[in-house]
């Protein structure tokens, strides 16, 4: 028996790229995986597929930018699977700018799914994981808030709030009910810059995670490696970049 066949693990975004990935990497240890994003055939799909190599998988539509999401991502774990051990507060979206072009509903954005999203996260998660005496978080954060760089300032300012989000809240929980783990990566090969507006901006993110880009399957190896430590080790930070990337 793997250390995952005891583990139910909830994803948040997990329709495409890293959560996808991630989705696959831990259903196929022996996790029990519960999905959510907002793109639910997606979801239904990823369901099928993990069910048919022999996985347990269930999904609900789950947009992190209202707190209705998360509640319901993790009551569907508690409900079919009778708890919730790990979540993974994943998705996230990238706008790349100057700042000087003070694009406020690209910021708004960035702010309500990548450090709103983690919130409400946390505080669908945070009572449950009290309730058993025991909860993982993990977080996809990013080497954009370790490496600062032109055009990024926004989303590294929220991935390295919920860096600092998570910090405290180890700090809070040294009573060993809690676990943390912040996942930096660097360049994937995923969706997340098809979404950027300027054309030009759009070209270069996508040329250079073209070139430079690990597969999401990479991270996904690390974050089964942080959640399946035993319960008395926490995994905090795991960086896991290109070999190129500067
Ligand atoms: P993708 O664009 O492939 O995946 C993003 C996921 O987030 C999708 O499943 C999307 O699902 C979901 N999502 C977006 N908005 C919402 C929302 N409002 N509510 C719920 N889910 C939402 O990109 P990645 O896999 O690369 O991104 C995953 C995480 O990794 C992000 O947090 C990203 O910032 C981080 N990251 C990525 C890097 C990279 O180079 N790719 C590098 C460092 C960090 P849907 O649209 O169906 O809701």
């Amino acid at each position: 028996m793997s250390s995952l066949d005891t583990k139910v693990v909830a994803i948040t975004g997990a329709s495409s790229g890293i959560g996808e990935a991630t989705a696959l990497e831990l259903a196929a240890r022996g996790a029990a995986v519960v999905l959510g994003a907002r793109r639910t055939d997606r979801l239904d799909a990823l369901v099928a597929r993990i069910r048919a190599d022999g996985g347990r998988a269930e999904m609900t539509e789950a947009d992190v930018t209202h707190r209705a999401g998360p509640e319901r991502l993790v009551a569907l774990a508690v409900e079919r699977f009778g708890r919730l051990d790990v979540l993974v507060g994943n998705a996230g979206v990238a706008r790349i700018a100057p700042v000087a072009d003070l694009d406020l509903d690209d910021w708004d954005a960035m702010i309500d799914v990548n450090l709103r999203g983690v919130l409400h996260g946390i505080a669908a998660a945070l009572p449950v994981f009290r309730a058993q005496g025991h909860g993982h978080f993990v977080t996809t954060v990013s080497t954009s808030g370790l490496k600062i760089v032109p055009t990024q300032a926004v989303y590294a300012a929220t991935k390295n709030a919920v860096r600092t989000l998570l910090e405290a809240l180890r700090q809070e929980s040294t009573d060993g009910v809690l676990r943390t783990t912040s996942i930096s990566p660097g360049y994937v090969r995923t969706e997340l810059v098809d979404y950027v507006e300027d054309p030009a901006q759009r070209a270069q993110a996508q040329q250079a995670m073209a070139t430079l880009g690990i597969s999401p399957e990479a991270v996904a190896r690390a974050i089964a490696f942080a959640v399946e430590q035993p319960d008395d080790v926490e995994i905090g930070d795991i960086t896991i970049r290109p070999t190129r990337q500067g």
